[in-house]
Parts: structure tokens; C-alpha cells; sequence
């Protein structure tokens, strides 16, 4: 653990030394970055995603941009909806000595959410099931692996989004609503474990330059303005600029952060006007 002078043995050998760590969504824009900077950090990681074929490509990407990782790296299809396959997962981790790390990154904005009105509940269910109930198995399943191993100390780290905590005029209620739970869980989730040693964070982010919104987004100019607009650096977030933000919630150097919403947003959601 780092000392108060934020010092430590790790610090030579990398901020998440000899821990290990299990990232959902892995083979996407934040999961993938983060899992690169978890490995160059030292950790070892597990990468979860529901596209097989997109982490054979993403674990190419992590092996090829960090050659000299010390840590393990593995991919595992896991869908998040199902607890059976979160359950899986996190157990694959007892042969590395059971998960120090947790982040519950998984999710989906789809094309057909839309308003009150106009939202099938068939997908405002799959949005609910992989976004909230996904989390919640994570978050679950993570307690009992540190239970097991008898850890002292943990880092669940859950995606929310700044949806979560102001309102977006352009119609996606499912995705806002599971984000709003995902930040009311994690916030319960740190109190109650809180003298376990394990902390639960949000992540708050910001519209990204990953595929989740600029597929969405496509060539409109008129849709990708009307967003833009509303950032005082005028751009979007990118996904490495998360993943910095996650590898401090998992580090010991965030030993007394909990419970927080980490909005990692270039100022959007304190922006009255932003500049011309
Ligand atoms: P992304 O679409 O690039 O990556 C998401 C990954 O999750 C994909 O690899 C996808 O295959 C995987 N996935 C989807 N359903 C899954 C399931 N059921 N089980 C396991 N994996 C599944 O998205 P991203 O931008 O990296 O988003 C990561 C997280 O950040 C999401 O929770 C998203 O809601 C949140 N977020 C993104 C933005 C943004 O603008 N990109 C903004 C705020 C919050």
C-alpha cells in the first residue's frame, strides 16, 4: 500500500503491482484502454467481453503496446446479464489468487432507446439487464472472491455516466435511467462494505470518442454539434483519458476515495455557457 508521502515498494515496479484485476467490456474503447494501462501498472488482467471476436482483436492490441508486461493477461466471453457467466469469471481468478480489482465497465446505448413514448420495453429490459443487473452481479460476485481470498482491501469501479446527473434533451431514457442506477447502487454498495476495506466508485464520463457513441452518431453534424457545443474544451472525451481515471480509483493511492461520482468530463456538467 502506498505510505501518506505517496511513496511505496510498487512505485518501481508499477502503481498495480501484483494485483489483478477483471474488466468487463474489455475489448471496448474504455475497457480496452484501461486494461493496456492496468498491464503497463503491473496488474493482471482478465478481459471479459460478450464479442469474442472483438477481444481476439483487442488482446492483440494490449500484447502488441505492452511487450513488456509483468503481469498475466486472458480473455474470457463473458455476457454480463448473466450472473452464471459474471460468476465464471470472477472465478477464474482463484487460480491467480482472486480479484483485487473490479471494474464493471459493460454497457450499451442502443439505437432504438428513445423517450417516454417511444422506448419498446424490450429494450429498455436488455439496457436495465446488462448495464444495471450486470453491475450488480459484478459487484456481488467481486465481494465474494474478496471475501474468499480474505482480502482487507478491494476497488470496484462501476461505469456510470454524467446522464446520470444531468438530463440529456436528446431522448435515451433507458440508458439514463440504468446509469442513475448504477450510480445509487455503487454509492450504497461503498457504505456497506466500506469497513471491509473495499471501495465502490462510479466513473462518470463524459460523451467519448468510442465507437458506443460515435457509431451512433455516424456523419450527422448536426447531432455531433449539438453535443460538442456543450463541452468548454469543445471536443469530446477520449477513452485513454477514463482509463488514467480508473487506474487511480484502483490504486492504493485512492485508499480513502469512496462512494464518490468521478466525473471525468473537461468541465461539461459545470458549464453554464461555453465559450464561442
Ligand atoms: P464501447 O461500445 O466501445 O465498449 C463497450 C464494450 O462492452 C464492447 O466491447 C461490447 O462488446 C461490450 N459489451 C456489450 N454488451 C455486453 C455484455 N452484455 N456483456 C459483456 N460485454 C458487453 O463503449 P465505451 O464507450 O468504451 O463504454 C464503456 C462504458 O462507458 C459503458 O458502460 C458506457 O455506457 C459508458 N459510457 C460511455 C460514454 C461514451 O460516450 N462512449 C459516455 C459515458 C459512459
Amino acid at each position: 500500500m502506498a505510505d501518506m508521502n505517496g511513496t511505496s515498494a510498487h512505485a518501481t515496479r508499477g502503481r498495480l503491482a501484483g494485483k489483478n484485476a477483471l474488466i468487463t467490456g474489455a475489448a471496448g474503447g474504455i475497457g480496452l484502454e484501461t486494461t493496456i494501462l492496468f498491464l503497463r501498472e503491473g496488474a493482471s488482467v482478465l478481459m471479459c467481453d460478450i464479442s469474442e471476436p472483438a477481444l481476439a482483436k483487442a488482446i492483440t492490441k494490449a500484447k502488441e503496446t505492452t511487450p513488456h508486461m509483468a503481469g498475466k493477461l486472458e480473455t474470457l466471453k463473458c455476457d454480463v446479464s448473466k450472473e452464471s457467466d459474471v460468476q465464471a469469471a470472477v472465478e477464474q481468478l482463484d487460480a491467480w489468487g482472486g480479484v483485487d480489482i473490479m471494474f464493471n465497465n459493460a454497457g450499451i446505448m442502443h439505437g432504438d432507446d428513445a423517450d417516454a413514448i417511444d422506448t419498446p420495453e424490450k429494450i429498455w429490459d436488455l439496457t436495465q439487464a446488462i448495464n444495471v443487473k450486470g453491475v450488480w452481479y459484478g459487484s456481488k460476485h467481486a465481494v465474494i472472491s474478496l471475501r474468499k481470498h480474505k482480502k482487507n482491501r478491494g476497488s470496484i469501479i462501476n461505469t456510470a455516466s454524467v446522464v446520470a446527473l444531468v438530463g440529456s434533451a436528446t431522448p435515451q431514457l433507458a440508458y439514463t435511467a440504468s446509469k442513475g442506477a448504477v450510480l445509487a447502487m455503487t454509492r450504497e454498495l461503498a457504505i456497506v462494505h466500506a469497513r471491509e476495506g473495499y471501495r465502490f466508485n462510479a466513473l462518470c464520463p463524459a460523451p467519448l470518442n468510442t465507437p458506443l457513441l460515435q457509431d451512433w452518431l455516424g456523419d450527422d453534424q448536426a447531432k455531433r454539434h449539438r453535443r460538442e457545443v456543450h463541452f468548454p474544451t469543445g471536443r469530446f472525451g477520449e477513452a485513454i483519458e477514463l482509463a488514467h481515471a480508473v487506474v487511480f480509483l484502483a490504486s492504493d493511492e485512492s485508499s480513502f476515495v469512496n462512494g464518490t461520482d468521478f466525473v471525468v468530463d473537461g468541465g461539461m456538467t459545470k458549464a453554464y455557457v461555453t465559450p464561442e
